[in-house]
């Protein structure tokens, strides 16, 4: 059991529309905090969309996420898991990057995970664009190659944009492969789907060996199944997960840059997510959350609800 300077506020004692939002009620801490030393999962706002190639917002994410945080409860009526009791979790701020430059954005991005891990701390990821998963790898990976699963409607592996541009959010796990922060024998992408440009991102896939479950094969098999394999090509070795909200049909998460119709709906968003229990966790990130195109305000709950069951199996794999 956490004590209570690391228990969000509860919707009982103050009402969850009062208070300035932190994600989940939690304590808003710096790395200067005399306290920080004893936090086990930080969440982080990543308000960044610069590798943005088509409709921009993610920048407005964070915020708009915090906000929606308000309405998450301590516990999951699914698991049964308090992931507040078993882990020691803050809400660490936004990392500010530098929106006219994308290499010091990366950069800036980079150095605080470099501390972040430096305290041992897991890091849970609100973002900005998917390009945001490049410069956290970075960190994270610094020693080793990381496994990853990867929730997506979208390779984003593409080689470069516009003629030679490497950085955005449709090459970041190219580079991470290249730069030798991801094992592709131990990737596997799911939710793959949409018109494409070619075939490029997906020879590349093949030629590294990384596992690709195409939207098709992900109805046809179902999610019990689709994880099980997915839980064998990572292992138990250290894993990274990353979630792009457009994995999601556009029915339940319209607010985002690139969306694709023909996917999950919003319960499979999440049971895909409590499948991954017990793995490794070295950290885990929710992307592509657009607030401009999300009128409704039901892509950003959405994002909240899967960031809360991310929280929970990390917390559970935090927990000895
Ligand atoms: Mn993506
Ligand atoms: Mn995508």
């Amino acid at each position: 059991m956490t004590e209570s300077f690391f228990t969000p506020i509860s919707g009982m004692e103050l009402p969850r529309f009062a208070g300035v939002p932190s994600f989940m009620r939690l304590p808003v801490m710096d790395f200067d905090h005399p306290r920080i030393s004893e936090v086990q999962i930080g969440l982080v706002g990543v308000p960044w969309d610069s590798g943005t190639t088509n409709r921009p917002g993610p920048r407005h994410g964070p915020r708009q996420l915090r906000d929606a945080s308000t309405m998450i409860r301590a516990q999951n009526g699914a698991t049964g898991v308090r992931p507040f009791d078993l882990a020691r979790c803050a809400d660490l701020g936004d990392v500010g990057p530098n929106p006219a430059d994308i290499i010091d954005s990366m950069e800036r991005i980079t150095a605080f995970y470099d501390t972040l891990t430096s305290k041992n701390i897991v890091p849970l990821t609100a973002g900005g664009d998917h390009l945001t998963s490049l410069p956290v790898l970075r960190a994270l990976a610094k020693d080793s190659p990381l496994g990853m699963v990867h929730f997506d409607s979208h390779t984003d592996l593409y080689h470069s944009y516009f003629g030679g541009t490497m950085y955005t959010h449709g090459t970041p796990f190219r580079r991470a492969v290249e730069e030798g922060l991801l094992d592709p024998k131990r990737v596997v992408q799911i939710g793959i789907r949409g018109s494409t440009y070619d075939d490029e991102d997906t020879d590349f896939a093949k030629a590294v060996g990384i596992r690709l479950i195409r939207i098709e094969e992900f109805f046809a098999r179902g999610v019990a199944d689709v994880m099980a394999e997915a839980r064998e090509i990572v292992g138990t070795t250290p894993t990274y997960i990353s979630y792009d909200i457009d994995f999601v049909d556009p029915t339940f998460a319209p607010g985002t840059g690139t969306p694709e119709v023909g996917g999950p709906n919003s319960f499979q968003a999440l049971e895909v997510v409590r499948a991954l229990d017990g793995l490794n966790i070295a950290g885990a990130d929710l992307v592509e959350v657009s607030p401009p195109f999300d009128s409704s305000g039901n892509t950003a709950f959405l994002g909240v609800s899967i960031m809360f069951e991310l929280l929970c199996i990390m917390a559970d794999s935090t927990t000895p």
